[in-house]
């Protein structure tokens, strides 16, 4: 069937309307206006009052609630701006915990007495929607609370008009909680920790002296990896449909898959797709900075700039909508799964990190003044503190089904969280633990107490790919995302620990400001003793090797393998504390977090199982035991042999799965029901797998109903 399905792909056609992409489309691009359907803070200035312009602004700068008699103003011209642009509906867009977002369409459009209808959006509709929050997984808050939910506007991340063919609609970025005030959102603890951070770190600025800055925003800069496929193979594959990663398939030869992909030239269909998805984002405000090919055959990457942390979050789940809509008018299928192919690269996300204050100054910058260098020193150092104490809750934000088959599998960083700091770094800490003086490197410099700084020079060299956790020159990049996921809840947990940390330091720092000792002393000591205590984390050597995880494990750190080993960290008591201590999420909304995630790995691995054992016995089996009868109608009895015992294996594999599958272990969805699926399921559908993919080697190809891996990851 190979040749037939080529054929069937060149002739599909690949733009949106049949032609393929020339000077008028390249027209169409340079006429985009970035960031055009946004309700941006420009479009604002035009068309609100001055004052109401002004009191909007106030609040989303500083974090004051908005007047609610200026509500009606903002609605009526963002209503209009919308309609303009072809809007006839709106909806409260928001993040509901599945990671994905929600919408509920509202038309603009209300009847009046006389049977016409008139164009209403008023001040109210804006601020707060009532969406039914049971259709939405809430975890324990839903089994005791009523089900109502509400949606609040956050104007601090700006409104915009989703276009379609055939119309298009104004979403309004809203948080998602219950009637009692409760998250049942990734947004509003977001918002919560940015704040703690802010608070935290300002504090630690006045300490050191500065009193510039009036709030500090972290930043998020996502690497996205994904895969584009063409369409038919993915609609040949129930389990593609139904898991979003195959459930079979043996792996293609050997050597194909390096194939000079990697940042090789893009294939032209691909191109087409990544610069109209480019362009779609560019409409949204979404900056695009860098796209290459990935590692895998068929794997991409896209990276926009970085932004603070809640937009940057939004544009985020904008930016994997995007990309699986457009892919579908170029005939291909965007696959967001953390590992869509066994035994080939799979997709991750690098979340690189930093906090910046309102004054435009990078608190993870190595400054070009001694003042500035202890000032990084301090926030770096506190970084370091906040991984090595909460390593646990930093795996558990990245825990999920799809991460499992990726996570420690020699392609991305392990489940042991480590840092890594480069060369120059590293000996500067390890000086100040030491209590030395700054270390004098061969070309530059980077310590304290010395008159004449140079700016540090990060080299690039000293990047270390394999770390789950790297300093990166001026922001940290926690490597360990899965690609389909919200960066919702990693960075919710990195500002609220780093919080911590930076209070913790900041504390310690002023006592020894106030007991008379230099601000240099202080940082010194303070840092010093922070990294003496927290160095274990901190790991140069390569995070693929077998020796590391024998190191980490006698260093003492986390080796968490798996999701139902990780997630129980959400509810360590040292989560508990900080999430609470700064009021980011309450030990009730950590533990409806924590059902949901054990309910979704549970659900996920649920229909995988479901879809593995009906694809073998209703594909799978009867092509082997076709394959036999034409073997046998052949006389060919040596192959008959051969592929018999095959088959047998195949049907005790199966029923050994389908077993599996009816009985279950635990409360529906509780932890014990996720280390059954773990334990006793995943093993049968691996046993289902191996004899499959032995299968597939000896089915006649015309006889195997599926695409295979050498067909959807090399025809593009
Ligand atoms: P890599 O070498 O890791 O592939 P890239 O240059 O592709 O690096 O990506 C770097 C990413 O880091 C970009 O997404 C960029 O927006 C982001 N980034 C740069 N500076 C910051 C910052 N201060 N805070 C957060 N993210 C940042
Ligand atoms: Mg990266």
């Amino acid at each position: 069937m190979y040749r037939s399905r080529q054929q069937n792909v060149q002739a599909a056609q690949w733009s949106p309307n049949g032609e393929s992409l020339g000077a008028a489309d390249l027209t169409v691009q340079s006429n985009i206006v970035f960031g055009e359907n946004v309700f941006s803070p420009a479009v604002q200035r035009q068309r609100l009052p001055k004052s109401v312009f002004q009191a909007l602004q106030a609040s989303v700068e500083g974090g004051e609630v908005l007047d609610p008699s200026l509500a009606d103003a903002v609605a009526s011209a963002m209503r209009e701006w919308a309609m303009e642009r072809g809007a006839t509906h709106f909806t409260h867009w928001f993040q509901p915990l599945t990671g994905s977002t929600a919408e509920k369409h509202d038309s603009f459009f209300a009847p009046v007495g006389d049977g016409s209808a008139m164009a209403e959006f008023s001040g109210k509709e804006l601020i707060q929607g009532e969406p039914d929050a049971s259709s939405f997984p809430t975890g324990g808050v839903r089994a005791t609370f009523e089900a109502r939910g509400y949606t609040a506007w956050d104007p601090t991340s700006p409104a915009f008009v989703l276009e379609n063919p055939n119309g298009a609609v104004l979403c309004i970025p809203t948080a998602f909680a219950s009637w009692t005030g409760e998250a049942l959102d990734h947004k509003i603890p977001l918002l919560r920790s940015m704040d703690a951070l802010s608070k935290a770190a300002v504090n630690a600025l006045r300490t050191f002296g500065d009193d510039g800055a009036t709030r500090v925003f972290t930043t998020v800069g996502p690497e996205q990896e994904y895969f584009l496929i063409d369409e038919q193979y993915y609609f040949e594959r129930p389990d593609l449909i139904n898991t979003g990663r195959t459930l079979f398939g043996a792996k293609p030869p050997k050597g194909h898959e390096l194939d000079d992909h990697y940042f090789g030239s893009i294939p032209e269909r691909v191109l087409a797709c990544m610069l109209e998805a480019e362009r779609e984002l560019a409409k949204l405000g979404v900056p695009i900075k860098t796209r290459h090919n990935e590692v895998a055959p068929a794997q991409y990457e896209i990276a926009p700039i970085f932004e603070n942390s809640n937009v940057g979050s939004d544009h985020q789940q904008l930016l994997m909508q995007i990309l699986q809509g457009v892919a579908r008018r170029y005939g291909l299928v965007c696959l967001l799964h953390e590992k869509p192919f066994a035994g080939v690269n799979g997709s991750g996300k690098h979340n690189n990190w930093s906090m910046s204050t309102d004054t435009g100054a990078n608190l993870l910058e190595p400054g070009e003044t001694p003042h500035e260098n202890l000032k990084f020193l301090f926030f770096a150092g506190a970084v370091i503190q906040a991984v090595n104490t909460h390593q646990g809750l930093l795996r558990a934000s990245v825990a999920s089904a799809g991460q499992d088959h990726r996570l420690g599998a020699n392609e991305a960083p392990p489940a042991i969280i480590s840092i890594f700091l480069g060369a120059e770094l590293k000996r500067v800490f390890d000086a100040l633990a030491d209590g030395r003086e700054g270390e004098s490197l061969d070309e530059s410099f980077l310590g304290l107490g010395t008159p004449v700084l140079p700016p540090l020079p990060m080299h690039d060299g000293d990047r270390n790919r394999t770390s789950p956790f790297a300093f990166t020159g001026n922001k940290f990049e926690f490597r360990a995302l899965g690609s389909s996921q919200s960066l919702s809840m990693p960075n919710t947990v990195l500002n609220t620990i780093v919080a911590q940390a930076i209070d913790d330091l900041g504390g310690s720092l002023k006592r020894e400001l106030d007991a008379g000792r230099s601000i240099e002393d202080a940082v010194r000591s303070v840092v010093g003793a922070s990294f003496e205590a927290n160095k274990q984390v901190v790991f140069e050597g390569d995070n693929y090797s077998d020796e590391w995880h024998e190191e980490a494990a006698r260093r003492g750190l986390l080796n968490e393998r798996t999701t139902p080993d990780a997630l129980p960290f959400l509810l360590s008591p040292e989560t508990v504390g900080v999430f609470g201590d700064y009021a980011v999420l309450s030990e009730r909304e950590l533990e409806s977090r924590y059902e949901v995630m054990v309910e979704q790995y549970v659900i996920r691995v649920n229909i995988e199982a479901e879809t593995a054992a009906n694809m073998a016995r209703t594909m799978l089996l009867p092509a082997a035991v076709r394959n036999v009868e034409t073997l046998r109608a052949a006389g060919v009895e040596a192959l008959v042999d051969e592929a018999l015992p095959l088959v047998d294996r195949f049907i005790d594999a199966i029923r050994a799965l389908e077993a599996a599958n009816a009985i279950h272990h635990g409360e529906e969805g509780s932890l014990e029901h996720a280390l059954y699926m773990r334990d006793t399921v995943l093993p049968a559908m691996e046993q289902v797998r191996e004899v499959a993919d032995e299968l597939e080697g000896i089915v006649a190809d015309d006889l195997w109903p599926l695409p295979k891996y050498s067909e959807i990851l090399f025809i593009k």
